[in-house]
């Protein structure tokens, strides 16, 4: 037996549900296409929502709906409970000091242009450097470039070695003494690297720089605690962490939120409006204008429940041995080139084969019901550090298979073939 799958069965028979138990929590995994099941390994772009977070949003929406902190009526109390209830869990998911360090947003996208335009639009000038590294996410780019547009600081990279790591002591070398902020994404979207943000935390402030992190891609996958990590920022999507669309946050510390301006303006920021002059309200709503995603947010905390049932330590563990099955069956693939070897990753996998465009190799694949994404990833400046125009991607979460990974393997043999 092959020992990856060998060492999953050995720790199911240990603990834990079983792969079918999991599975079952996913309706959407026990579809078929063209005739043949789904193997979804796409789970970087959005991860699927298990059963239990579906069921919460519906029991919202059927029984709770009203909007949130302005009713007095019975159903606006329950929605407004639920609403704050979801804001408690995921401060427990994080690590967070209080619930005033979490504001709800749309996700990584919304929190990182929060940073930018309410931190950023006033602290950062002429002299300044935003560092960023060259495996960001366009979105832990962009609201920087729109920003110095507009306020004249200069945007630096820290490069990615060969093997999708960073150097922290070449970053140390490198230091610009005008480094206010260091942006930098946790997990990459495109290595799978785990970048070590507690290291480069105690680094930014022991420059007097602050770090925001981009945890899109982690918290899906391992435990993290804000004030461990000592990140000045954080930003996350629900929908990569098994919970709705069109929620997520930002966890600020809570010094930090006090002294920045509001950055939308409208309802449920205030505390008084007049024609002269208007009063904000306390954190974290002072950064939550207009009426919120209460049903996401609800779905989110029904999917944070959901992680916690499981374990992050399973949820780690268990992506660790697929990891290794995946690395081993891709590995050893004649004519595919994988894209970071970092020690320390999270499951995702980017590849090309041979000459072969990505967009051919995922057309392939999803004929045979696998789906994975090719292209930039938003990531065009890694592209162009890695030298080449798109890859593919698989990435996995715990509901994967050594089966699926074995069809991926089977289907990228059959590709190769199909275009030689
Ligand atoms: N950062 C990283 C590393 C990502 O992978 C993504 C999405 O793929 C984002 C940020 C943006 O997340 P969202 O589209 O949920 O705002």
């Amino acid at each position: 037996m092959d020992m990856g799958v060998a060492a999953a069965r050995v720790r199911r028979a240990a603990g834990g549900p079983s792969e079918a138990e999991v599975r079952a929590d996913f309706p959407i995994l026990s579809r078929e296409l063209g005739g043949r099941p789904l193997a979804y390994l796409d789970n970087a772009a959005t991860s699927q929502k298990p059963r239990q977070v579906l069921e919460a949003m519906r029991r919202f929406y059927e029984r709770s709906n009203a909007n949130v902190h302005r009713a007095i009526h019975a159903l606006g109390e329950e929605a407004t409970a639920a609403y704050e209830e979801a804001r408690g869990k995921l401060r427990r998911f994080i690590g967070a000091a209080s619930d005033g360090e979490i504001v709800f947003t749309r996700g990584t996208t919304e929190s990182i242009n929060l940073v930018a335009s309410s931190w950023g639009g006033e602290r950062l000038g002429p002299g300044d450097v935003v560092l960023l590294t060259e495996m960001e996410h366009h979105s832990d780019i962009v609201p920087w470039q729109l920003l110095r547009a507009r306020r004249g600081f200069r945007l630096a990279a820290a490069r990615v070695e060969d093997d999708g790591t960073l150097d922290l002591d070449s970053i140390r070398r490198n230091w610009d003494p005008g480094t206010k902020l260091v942006a930098v994404a946790h997990a990459s979207n495109v290595l799978g690297t785990v970048n070590d943000v507690k290291a480069l935390a105690a680094l930014a402030h022991e420059r007097g720089a602050l770090i925001l992190v981009d945890a899109a891609q982690s918290v899906p996958h391992m435990r993290i605690d804000v004030r461990d990590l000592d990140c000045d920022f954080l930003a996350l999507s629900g929908h990569k962490a098994y919970g709705p669309m069109g929620i997520g946050a930002l966890y600020g510390k809570e010094a930090l939120l006090e002294a920045m301006p509001p950055w939308m303006g409208g309802g449920d920021m205030i505390r008084s409006v007049s024609f002269e002059e208007s009063a904000w309200n306390d954190l974290p709503w002072k950064f939550e204008a207009g009426t919120p995603n209460v049903g996401g947010a609800v779905g989110l905390g029904a999917a944070l429940d959901y992680a916690d049932s499981l374990g992050l330590d399973w949820i780690a563990e268990r992506e660790l041995a697929l990891s290794a099955y995946a690395l081993a069956r891709l590995g050893a693939m004649e004519g595919l080139a994988l894209y970071g070897t970092a020690p320390d990753r999270c499951p995702v996998f980017s590849f090309n084969l041979g000459a072969v465009h990505a967009h051919d190799v995922a057309q392939y694949l999803d004929r045979e019901g696998i789906a994975v994404r090719a292209g930039h990833h938003c990531a065009q400046p890694l592209m162009r550090r890695l030298g080449i125009p798109a890859a593919a991607r698989a990435s996995l979460a715990f509901y994967n298979t050594e089966e699926e990974i074995d069809r991926l393997a089977l289907a990228l043999e059959g590709a190769s073939r199909f275009y030689a």
